[in-house]
């Protein structure tokens, strides 16, 4: 037992999220990432004196949607307010955000930590608008303010995280959601999702908080793991050096940046407190009454979310937990297998060809299934035909190399086309390779005879070889059995 495990962390985390709105949450300016800087910049967006916000109700339904699948609570009222803070990157000088009425309020994520659910309560997620971004060159530093407007909603979770491990399975099942429900597109590298994590630690049985301290804008879940490792190692550090020096001084309320490099956290600036900003009731913006018609609307029509997915792939399809898994964070792939499974006779050998036999065939060119325009459709041909035993595993596996080089034609069609990938099941056929293989194995027969089964599991493999793969083997093993117990 070290000194670490005296101690006990508690984290919050504050989740910005960018929604996929073709639009800015208060203008008309198209919302989208990866254009010319300032481009994308509208009078309202760079707070032009005079022009005033009309709330986006594509961003609106948006949250709806994401706090019916939070189970979340949609109160009847909410509204927006001013934050007052002053930096290049907010042409109003202040952000138009929810602090006294959030459009959502409760539900939970459910979070898979290392195997095991955990439940993570949400306090509340708020609408807000995003600010521009500062781009440092070598001499100067510009202002990108494309991003400035975009539609934010920001979640807020309850303090129920105890480690990295725990933030990250919440982020990452918060994450799934987001882009299950289409209100976001869950992109970490172009800052769609950014973790503010919030932390601080006491000793294992004392009550109260001591002050936390906020790292900034994490936008990977390995590096928020590492940061978190960090700063709770170094919040320990810091009381254990200090044992008589008062808590709130030896942990001020900080803003810290998570250095990767060094793995380090450093101090950014003493946390500003909720009074700094001056929060106030935001007069060009009446407040939104959200009827119950509207949220008992999205309830119904939600789509199913990954943990269902999850749960019915595994409890119906048979799936195993790494596959399910697998889809469930793939939504393409899975909505592929989706298309699929509409008669299917063998979900589980769907999976398998999708997830591990094509992608293996697929590997060396950097493609999936998705890439070359497979139908998935054609995929489930394949297993049928395996299916019904009119393809062996042998001749499936050099059409679904046809299938890949010719990804627009049905294997029928390819079966057609290629006279080697068509099955012989014709019996007469077969019985005259049969007697032909016994012929050139007396010796097997008589071990058959004296009951070594592996004579029989050779003379298969003969024929399925003079065959070249191409025999159902049920035919085979029939005729071979008959001949055998007739000679
Ligand atoms: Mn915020």
């Amino acid at each position: 037992m070290t000194k670490y495990d005296q101690w006990e962390t508690i984290i919050g985390l504050e989740v910005h999220v960018q929604l996929n709105t073709s639009t800015k949450m208060f203008s008309r300016t198209p919302n989208h990432f990866g254009d010319e800087p300032n481009t994308n910049v509208g009078l309202v967006d760079s707070g032009q004196p005079g022009t005033l916000p009309i709330l986006n109700k594509a961003a609106v339904k948006k949250a709806i949607d994401l706090g019916c699948g939070l189970n979340a609570e949609i109160p009847s009222f909410c509204a927006f307010d001013r934050k007052s803070y002053f930096y290049p990157d907010s042409p109003r000088n202040y952000q138009i955000t929810q602090f006294f009425h959030p459009i959502i309020k409760g539900g939970y994520v459910m979070g898979n930590v290392e195997g095991v659910m955990k439940k993570f309560p949400i306090r509340e997620a708020h609408l807000e608008d995003d600010a521009g971004m500062l781009r440092h060159f070598s001499s100067f530093t510009g202002v990108d303010y494309n991003r400035a407007g975009a539609p934010l909603i920001e979640i807020v979770t309850e303090p129920c995280i105890t480690c990295g491990k725990e933030a990250s399975a919440f982020a990452s099942a918060l994450r799934l959601i987001l882009i299950y429900l289409d209100v976001s597109n869950g992109n970490m590298e172009e800052g769609s999702m950014r973790m503010d994590v919030n932390i601080s630690v006491r000793p294992r049985g004392e009550k109260g908080l001591r002050n936390k301290t906020e790292i900034k804008n994490m936008n990977s879940f390995s590096n928020m793991e590492l940061a978190i490792e960090a700063e709770v190692k170094r919040q320990i550090d810091a009381y254990t050096a200090a044992p008589n020096t008062p808590h709130k001084e030896v942990v001020p309320s900080t803003t810290m940046r998570f250095d990767l490099p060094t793995k380090q956290t450093f101090v950014i600036r003493s946390k500003v407190g909720a009074e700094d900003y001056r929060y106030f009731p935001e007069p060009d913006l009446p407040p939104l009454c959200i009827s119950r018609e509207v949220v008992e609307e999205a309830r119904k029509n939600l789509p199913e979310l990954p943990e269902q997915r999850h749960t019915r792939y595994i409890e119906k399809l048979g799936l195993s937990e790494y596959q399910a898994t697998l889809f469930i964070h793939d939504k393409a792939l899975a909505d592929y297998f989706e298309q699929g499974l509409s008669g299917c006779k063998n979900p589980k050998a769907l999976c398998n060809w999708i997830t591990v036999e094509f992608i293996g065939k697929l590997k060396d060119t950097g493609k999936n299934l998705l890439d070359i325009h497979l139908q998935a459709q054609h995929v489930t041909a394949l297993i049928n035909l395996i299916e019904d035993k009119v393809l062996t595993g042998k001749v499936a596996k050099i059409l679904a190399d046809e299938m890949i080089k010719s990804p627009h034609k049905s294997p029928e069609v390819l079966m057609k086309e290629n006279p080697d990938l068509i099955p012989m099941q014709n019996v007469d056929e077969i019985e005259t390779i049969v007697q032909s293989i016994l012929d050139k194995n007396p010796q097997s027969i008589i071990d058959y005879n004296k009951g070594i089964s592996k004579a029989f599991n050779f003379l298969i493999g003969q024929i399925m070889q003079a065959t070249k793969g191409k025999a159902s083997p049920d035919i085979v093993q029939q005729v071979l059995l008959k001949k055998l117990t007739n000679s």
